[in-house]
């Protein structure tokens, strides 16, 4: 039940400097984002593609407040990319793109969002790899699967995220899963209202599976975003009845969670790909980071109360 409240508390100003400032913060937040610069990136880049392991990397950063901030955001992937084509990594690591970052809730934020999302897409596509657009709150998902589509226009390989706890999504996979697209499902980390998302944890899951089985039978590409054993071996069983080799779907991670099942799903000759975050603007991914597990919250107050 901690969950709902972390996720609250996640909106909060008062929290959010109080929990930024907390001299013990830094060391339980590297466990989740480990850096806040490019160069301070580019080494476990270079160590987990040495290991087998693809990466999708997200500059954190979300609901910005000026249109500036949302050029800043675009410059910190473009920055990305460049640096990503000077190791000649292009193709080991694609970006995950929050579109709120890109101006998304601003006036005249659709288009803001999409004028600053396409060089991204445009410079990915250059050094051989590709942008997956990242699912928010539910009140922005028209906008991002209408970015998505019109991106998809000229780059057809842009992916993008659905959410097994909304009731929507069963209707979206059936509408994402043809030919040439690549589609991440998540179980959702967001607090949602009862009229649009199921609540209880056996729901969820119960969710995931129907529609991973859609996108199992249908002709896209399917990314399965959970560390969940459960649901990871049901993922394994639907792929083999769907007739699927084993680079026709990935697993993905986040970084620092089940770090071992990352290396064990890549030496059974897997793709998988860590969700790698960096950068100065942590504190939404963070709390979304300590609302998906008790122990999480648990850990760090004791830190506060120990160190603080
Ligand atoms: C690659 C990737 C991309 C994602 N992108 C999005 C997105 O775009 N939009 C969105 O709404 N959500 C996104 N999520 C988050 C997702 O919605 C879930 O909140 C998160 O993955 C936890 O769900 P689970 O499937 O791992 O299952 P759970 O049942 O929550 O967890 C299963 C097990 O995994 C471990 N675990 C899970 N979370 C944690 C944690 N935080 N700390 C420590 N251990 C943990 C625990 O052992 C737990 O028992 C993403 C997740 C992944 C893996």
């Amino acid at each position: 039940m901690l969950g709902p409240v972390i996720l609250a508390a996640s909106r909060s100003e008062q929290m959010r400097r109080l929990i930024s400032a907390a001299p013990v913060t830094k060391q339980v937040v590297d466990r989740f984002i480990p850096g806040e610069t490019v160069d301070e990136i580019v080494p476990i880049v270079q160590d987990l593609t040495a290991k087998g392991l693809e990466l999708t990397m997200d500059v954190v950063g979300e609901d910005i407040t000026t249109p500036e901030q949302a050029a800043a955001a675009r410059d910190a992937y473009l920055l990305l990319v460049d640096r990503l084509a000077e190791l000649e990594l292009g193709t080991r690591a694609e970006m995950s793109i929050k579109l709120s970052m890109f101006g998304q809730a601003l006036d005249g934020g659709h288009e803001l969002a999409l004028a600053n999302v396409r060089p991204v897409v445009e410079a990915a596509a250059a050094i051989g790899t590709t942008v997956t657009l990242d699912a928010e709150d539910h009140t922005t998902l028209d906008s991002m699967f209408a970015i998505h589509e019109e991106l998809r226009k000229d780059f057809p390989q842009t992916g993008c995220v659905i959410q097994a706890y909304l009731f929507r999504t069963e209707s979206d996979a059936r509408r994402l899963a043809g030919a040439g697209s690549r589609v991440r499902l998540v179980k959702g980390a967001y607090k949602e209202p009862a009229e649009v998302a199921y609540q209880q944890k056996h729901e969820i899951d119960k969710a995931y599976v129907r529609i991973l089985r859609i996108l199992m039978e249908g002709s896209g590409y399917p990314m399965i975003g959970s560390h969940d054993p459960r649901l990871i071996s049901i993922a394994q069983e639907l792929a083999r009845r769907a007739g699927r080799k084993l680079d026709e779907y990935e697993f993905q991670m986040l970084y620092g969670i089940r770090s071992d099942e990352h290396l064990r799903l890549a030496a059974e000759g897997h793709r998988m790909r860590v969700y790698t975050a960096y950068g100065t603007d942590w504190y939404g991914y963070f709390m979304r980071r300590l609302a998906e597990k008790p122990a999480n919250l648990r850990f760090f107050a004791r830190s506060m109360i120990t160190k603080g």
